[in-house]
């Protein structure tokens, strides 16, 4: 996790931290993109979402969501600790607002793995600082291939499993950048170009007004 000194110094100037979404289907690799991002930049860090859904093996509490029950889930809705949430595939699963409020002020980045409904209302809540990515697959027959790769799903699954996928595609329009990812490391390339060009918007940093005032304090 970066400390406040090391984003002060990557950044020479205080800034404003973003959140960066990235949303995409299952199979067009959102996964693995946000993997290799957070292992390459010290200055991102993930926002850990809360859900209902069961743990799965390898999961860790803590890490990957926080697992919560359904009436834990009701009462972190009901004292507004949410950012935003929605169902996802039957489960509940939320944003949390502690730390994230703070960490953008103090020029932290923050990565979003969440579908297109909680895109929507952070979007709303938080426009400027929201950078929104989609990934695609580069094409069906690829999403289907990497949809049944682990070969024993009934059809029926995958039937499902592809419209689900085509549903979230449906709402490719509602994001600000979106990357066809037929190759995960330019994919990768990609989504680190669209943060480097962010991270240095006028609006984000903070820094600038005192900056430039001494750049144009008179010289006798
Ligand atoms: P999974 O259960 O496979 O980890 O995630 C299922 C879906 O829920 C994914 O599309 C993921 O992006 C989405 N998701 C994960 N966390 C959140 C969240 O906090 N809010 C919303 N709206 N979607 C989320």
């Amino acid at each position: 996790m970066a400390t406040d000194t090391q984003i002060r110094h990557d950044d020479a100037l205080h800034r404003r931290g973003l959140m960066l979404i990235l949303s995409s289907p299952s199979g067009a690799g959102k996964t693995t993109v946000s993997r290799m991002l957070l292992e390459a930049d010290g200055f991102i860090r993930l926002s850990v979402s809360a859900t209902t859904r069961p743990m799965r093996p390898g999961e860790i509490d803590g890490t990957h969501y926080h697992f919560v029950d359904e009436p834990t889930f009701d009462r972190m809705v009901e004292d507004g600790e949410f950012m935003e949430w929605a169902y996802v595939f039957g489960y509940r699963y939320g944003t949390p607002k502690s730390q994230i409020k703070a960490g953008l002020r103090e020029g932290v980045d923050f990565l979003f793995d969440i579908d297109w409904q909680g895109t929507q209302q952070l979007y709303q809540k938080a426009e400027t600082d929201v950078v929104r990515v989609f990934l695609l697959p580069p094409s069906i027959d690829e999403l289907h291939r990497r949809l049944t790769s682990r070969g024993t799903d009934s059809p029926e699954v995958i039937a499902d499993r592809m419209s689900r996928a085509q549903a979230e595609i449906s709402h490719w329009d509602g994001y600000d950048y979106v990357i066809v990812n037929d190759n995960i490391e330019q994919c990768f390339e990609k989504v680190c170009g669209i943060l480097a060009s962010e991270r240095l918007s006028r609006a984000r940093q903070t820094g600038l007004i005192g900056f430039v005032r001494e750049l144009m304090r008179p010289v006798v």
